[in-house]
């Protein structure tokens, strides 16, 4: 298996519109192991779709509890039992994780129950293993680092930016913040930076499309980056390459690639991606 990270939607919000993009999921296949990153709607047709069998599944970070993140955690997981799930799954999210997870699980009792008794299946809720986590070290297990920076998403308190390294390869994931000078720190030397991003020209009619005008504005320039910032921690932390992901807007006919380049060229002149549902970035 070589490192790759492959975005599996790359929307931000959790809002569906015809033929546009999926909300927050990702891939992330380092030092041998195929880590997911969020679980917003989509995520387990993009992991299939990105060669990804479903009994393999193995380790999950939830960067925090906004639907477009988590929405599909539990049926994820639920997909994967059906499917023939027999080892153990860990699941790394903010506090909280646990109360949805046995939420799930109670909701989907009847099924689960049906399931183990008709078909013979494991019980689901002894296949998984929710650890809730802060800022700092999050897990070290065979080569594999991964550490939490508790970034700033008002009213969100508990969102955490990700960095995993498995010597010599380093990803950080910002999850949702406003623009924050100390993932500079945390994402030095990464070989890929995944930022959140939004376009300055696409709020207006984001905010038009999805109603509730004023009160969505004011979130999103309270807790999320535009384009501009992410390319001013990429340059100051020295990253190697700078992936926009969590497009807002994400699907604007107005809005194209270009137009985030541009947006994002005014500080940062390195290696760039912009974010589109399963696209593949090898980690070289
Ligand atoms: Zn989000
Ligand atoms: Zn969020």
């Amino acid at each position: 298996m070589s490192d790759r990270l492959v975005l599996l939607g790359s929307k931000g919000g959790p809002a569906l519109r015809p033929g546009g993009p999926w909300p927050s999921s990702s891939l992330l296949e380092i030092g041998g192991r195929a880590i997911v990153v969020d679980c917003g709607l989509g995520v387990t047709r993009g992991l299939v779709d990105a060669g990804i069998g479903l009994k393999a599944l193995d380790l999950i970070f939830i960067t925090h509890l906004h639907s477009d993140h988590v929405l599909e955690l539990g049926p994820l997981i639920h997909t994967a039992w059906t499917a023939g799930l027999a080892t153990l799954v860990t699941v790394f999210g903010p506090p909280g994780t646990g109360h949805y997870w046995q939420r799930f699980c109670q909701a989907m009792e009847f099924d689960i129950e049906i399931r183990i008794a008709d078909e013979g299946r494991p019980d689901i809720r002894e296949l998984v293993s929710i650890e809730e986590f802060g800022e700092g070290q999050v897990v070290e297990q065979n080569g594999l680092k991964v550490t939490a920076l508790r970034v700033d998403h008002p009213p969100v308190t508990d969102c955490f930016a990700l960095r995993f390294e498995h010597a010599p390869k380093c990803v950080v994931f910002s999850a949702d913040t406003a623009f924050f000078p100390p993932l500079v720190d945390f994402a030095t030397g990464a070989d890929i930076l995944v930022h959140e991003a939004m376009l300055e020209q696409g709020i207006e009619s984001v905010v038009a499309r999805t109603g509730n005008g004023a009160r969505l504005k004011e979130h999103l320039l309270a807790s999320h980056s535009f384009a501009g910032d992410a390319g001013r921690i990429a340059s100051d932390a020295g990253v190697k390459r700078l992936v926009l992901n969590h497009l807002i807007p994400a699907d604007d006919p107005g809005i194209n690639e270009a137009d985030w380049i541009a947006a994002v060229r005014k500080t940062w002149a390195g290696d760039l991606t912009i974010a589109r549902d399963g696209l593949v970035v090898e980690l070289a």
